[in-house]
C-alpha cells in the first residue's frame, strides 16, 4: 500500500491511501480543484477513489466531501458516533452514500480499518489504524492529548502520522490569537503540541515504529523546521537517532509529501 500526504495543515487536510485496486481518502479539506489536480499527479482519477474516511466535522478536514459526493458518488465513511453532526455540515449529497463504522473493524476493497477515538473538540473525533496484507499506517491528527491506549495503537506500524500541531511559545506569543482561542489549541480537547508530540515519537521508536510523519502543523504557530528539530532534539538527549532508530519527515501544509510504499 502506498501513503501520499495531500495537503496538511490547520487550514486544510487531506491524504491518499492507495493500492492497485483501492483508493480512499483521509478526509478532504481543500478545494475539489486541488484535490483533483494532486491526486492526477499520482494517476488516480477521481471517479476511482472508494471512499473518504472522516476523521471529523471541522472545516479543514470536510470541506470537499460534500462536493467530491454529488460529483463523483464518493462514499463518506464516517463513526456512527459523528453522523449526526457531521450531515448538518456537509451540503446536499447523494442518497444512501453515507457508512458509518463504530469500533470494530471494517474493509474497504483491500483494507482493513480500525477507528479509535481521539480527544478533541467534536462529538466524535476518530484516528484510524489502515491495513494491508498484515501491515498497517495509523493515522492520528486533532487531539488533544494522547494516552496510553492511544499510544498503544501506534506500536509496530510501518508508517505513523501524527499531529504536531504548534510550538506552544509561538502560540502564547501570538498577539492575533485571543487568550480563550489559545487555551482552546493548548487544551485537552485541542491540538498536540510539538514537545508533546516529541515525547509520542520517542515512544514509537522503542515500539518498532521506523518513520512518522509530523502533520497538521499550524501555519500561525509553528514551522516545518522548528517542528522537526523541537522532535529531533528531543530524541537526541534521549540517546535515539532520528536519522537511524526512527526517521522523522514533515507534512508541508500545500507541497504533497513523498510516496511512501508499504511493503
Ligand atoms: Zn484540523
Ligand atoms: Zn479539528
Amino acid at each position: 500500500m502506498r501513503f501520499c500526504s495531500l495537503a496538511s495543515s490547520s487550514k486544510g487536510n487531506v491524504s491518499v491511501v492507495y493500492t492497485d485496486n483501492t483508493k480512499i481518502l483521509i478526509d478532504a479539506g481543500v478545494s475539489l480543484a486541488e484535490i483533483i489536480a494532486k491526486l492526477d499527479a499520482l494517476s488516480i482519477k477521481p471517479e476511482q477513489l472508494d471512499g473518504i474516511l472522516i476523521t471529523h466535522e471541522h472545516g479543514d478536514h470536510i470541506r470537499s466531501v460534500g462536493a467530491l459526493n454529488r460529483k463523483y458518488g464518493t462514499r463518506i465513511y464516517c463513526h456512527i458516533d459523528a453522523y449526526a453532526s457531521l450531515i448538518t455540515k456537509l451540503n446536499k449529497i447523494r442518497p444512501n452514500s453515507i457508512f458509518t463504522f463504530s469500533n470494530t473493524a471494517f474493509a474497504i476493497g483491500d483494507f482493513r480499518i480500525e477507528s479509535f477515538k481521539i480527544p478533541h473538540d467534536v462529538p466524535c473525533c476518530c484516528g484510524f489504524n489502515i491495513y494491508n496484507n498484515a501491515r498497517k499506517i495509523t493515522f492520528a491528527t486533532d487531539l488533544g492529548c494522547i494516552s496510553e491506549d492511544i499510544i498503544s495503537r501506534f506500536y509496530d506500524s510501518k508508517l505513523v502520522v501524527l499531529e504536531s500541531n504548534h510550538d506552544e511559545a509561538m502560540l502564547m506569543s501570538n498577539p492575533k490569537y485571543s487568550l480563550s482561542l489559545k487555551q482552546r489549541i493548548k487544551g485537552d480537547q485541542g491540538h498536540l503540541s510539538n514537545v508533546v508530540a516529541s515525547k509520542v515519537v520517542s515512544r514509537l521508536a522503542v515500539n518498532n515504529v521506523k518513520q512518522v510523519i509530523l502533520a497538521h502543523l499550524s501555519e500561525e504557530n509553528n514551522t516545518p523546521s522548528l517542528c522537526y528539530k523541537t522532535v529531533c532534539d528531543y530524541l537526541t538527549a534521549i540517546g535515539i537517532n532520528p536519522e537511524t532508530n526512527i526517521k522523522i519527515y514533515v507534512a508541508q501544509a500545500h507541497d504533497m509529501s513523498p510516496i511512501f510504499h508499504i511493503v
